[in-house]
C-alpha cells in the first residue's frame, strides 16, 4: 500500500513522544505548530490490560502519530 498521507521520522517521532511523556504539549517539528491530542479508546473491549493510546495530530500539515503511554514506564 502507498502511503496516503506524510508520516514524521524517526528523530521526529522521538522528539514529540519525547514531549508527550513529559507531559508537555507536543510541538510539531516541522512547523512549531502545538499538535492536537485525541485519546483512542478501547476500554470497552475488555482487554486485560490497561493502555493508554493516543493520537497526537499536526493541524497544519497533517503528520500524525500514534503515541502509546505505559504505565510505570520511565524514561
Ligand atoms: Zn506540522
Amino acid at each position: 500500500m502507498a502511503d496516503a498521507h506524510a508520516q514524521f521520522e524517526p528523530d521526529e517521532q522521538k522528539a514529540i513522544l519525547a514531549q508527550a511523556a513529559a507531559g508537555e504539549k507536543p510541538l510539531c517539528p516541522r512547523d512549531g505548530t502545538p499538535m492536537t491530542r485525541r485519546s483512542i479508546g478501547g476500554g470497552s473491549f475488555g482487554l486485560g490490560y490497561a493502555r493508554r493510546r493516543e493520537w497526537l495530530i499536526c493541524p497544519e500539515c497533517r503528520r500524525s502519530l500514534i503515541f502509546d503511554i505505559r504505565r510505570g514506564t520511565r524514561n
